[in-house]
């Protein structure tokens, strides 16, 4: 087999994918002196915007497909449901940076859990319920509560139906649900956490610190950068993401989102082999942030340490209520703002983030992080 290809700054990265992570990857890419070009099927994305070019099309358009890998060196994602068809066409036109297996296994919550248990990597326990005789079976070995899920396309807690007891099953319409789905027991969690892992061509691998997760309605509200848990279990938590990255053979940029059990255990919950909301904070407090990781791992450059020089809290700014504070937010010193450059606020979306920095090892308790996001 030939080497791997490197594509230096002067390159062009495609990112199939028009969102905020996008954006943020292409600013990255700018940054190192490479063009970007984009896949998406919406006018005016926050990533076109940014991006020296675009090809406005769906995913799963062969034609656009085609337009898109004519326009670059290589090809990654910020968006990762494009259909086994499409990234097999891709594959054959250009680098492909993760690659397919990785990618269709993070498509599939089944897949997924089955590849990590491969892995040994502890997940909820779970069962497969693609029909109502599944589902059944699945609460007989998982008892309540428990959640279903979507297999696909799930994000920001969408697609997922909590059954804390049997009278929520009793009131479930068996008929209506978008099968097929995962049942998931319920895991009373610590907390949540995840790590940011890159991984280059050459098989180096870089971890960015643990980071505390928590979530307001379903979608990421808060993130605190180094999560306030012990030394030897943060460490646990970058090892488990590492190990999960070699076997999935990671070129790229991938999240582990994880739960820390009351004894102190790790279980992955799921994987996203892109920049991840999670990691946002590494932007403002890191010397390469996710997004140049990403970069730097897809063209096949060396990858810096994960060098953290202080600490931080994220706070997503999610529809009209948390955009109407971006005056505040502007004339607070210490606080960065970045805005995903999106016309329509709409409920639920993300808008934009912030980022509050805190001197390297003096992240505040509660009290202390609640003053400093003030109106936030
Ligand atoms: P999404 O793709 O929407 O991020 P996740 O599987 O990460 O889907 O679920 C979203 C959130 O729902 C998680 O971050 C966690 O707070 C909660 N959650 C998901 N699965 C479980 C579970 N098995 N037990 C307890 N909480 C869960
Ligand atoms: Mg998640």
């Amino acid at each position: 087999m030939s080497a791997p290809r490197i594509f230096r700054p002067g390159a062009t990265i495609g990112i199939v994918g028009g969102g905020q992570l996008g954006r943020m990857s292409a600013m990255a890419a700018a940054r190192l002196g490479f063009h970007v070009h984009i896949l998406t099927p919406e006018t005016n994305s926050p990533a076109a915007e940014v991006a020296r070019g675009v090809t406005l099309g769906a995913y799963d358009d062969e034609a656009a497909l085609r337009d898109f890998a004519a326009h670059v060196d290589v090809v990654t994602f910020e968006f990762e449901n494009v259909s086994a068809t499409g990234l097999a066409l891709l594959e054959s036109l250009r680098p492909v940076r993760p690659g397919r297996a990785i990618l269709e296994t993070s498509q599939d919550r089944i897949a997924e859990k089955t590849r990590l248990a491969e892995l040994g990597a502890a997940t909820a326990p779970w069962r497969p319920a693609r029909d109502a005789a599944e589902l059944d079976a699945a609460i007989a070995a998982l008892g309540f509560p428990l959640i279903l899920k979507t297999t696909r396309l799930g994000y920001d807690g969408k697609g997922q139906f909590p059954l804390p007891d049997a009278a929520a099953f009793a009131a479930l319409d068996i008929a209506a649900p978008p099968w097929p789905l995962i049942a998931e027991g319920y895991v009373d969690f610590d907390r949540e956490i995840s790590v940011m892992v890159a991984r280059g061509i050459d098989g180096t691998v870089r971890c960015f610190d643990a980071t505390q997760n928590i979530h307001r309605n379903g979608i990421l509200d808060l993130s605190l950068a180094p999560a306030p848990v012990a030394p030897e279990l943060a460490r646990a938590a970058q090892d488990l993401a590492a190990r999960v990255a070699e076997g999935l053979e990671l070129v790229g940029l991938m999240g582990v989102e994880m739960f820390v059990t009351a004894d102190g255990g790790l279980l992955v919950n799921e994987i996203a082999p892109r920049p991840h909301n999670s990691g946002h904070w590494t932007m403002d407090a890191c010397l390469a942030d996710q997004f140049e990781m990403h970069v730097r791992a897809v063209a096949g450059l060396p990858l810096p340490p994960a060098m953290r020089h202080g600490d931080a809290v994220m706070k997503n700014l999610i529809g009209p209520d948390d955009m109407a504070l971006c005056d505040a937010i502007l004339a607070s010193p210490g606080q960065a703002l970045h805005l995903y450059g999106k016309a329509e606020a709409r409920p639920g979306r993300k808008m934009g983030h912030v980022t509050i920095r805190f001197p390297f090892g003096a992240l505040p308790g509660e009290a202390g992080i609640s003053a400093a996001l003030g109106p936030l």
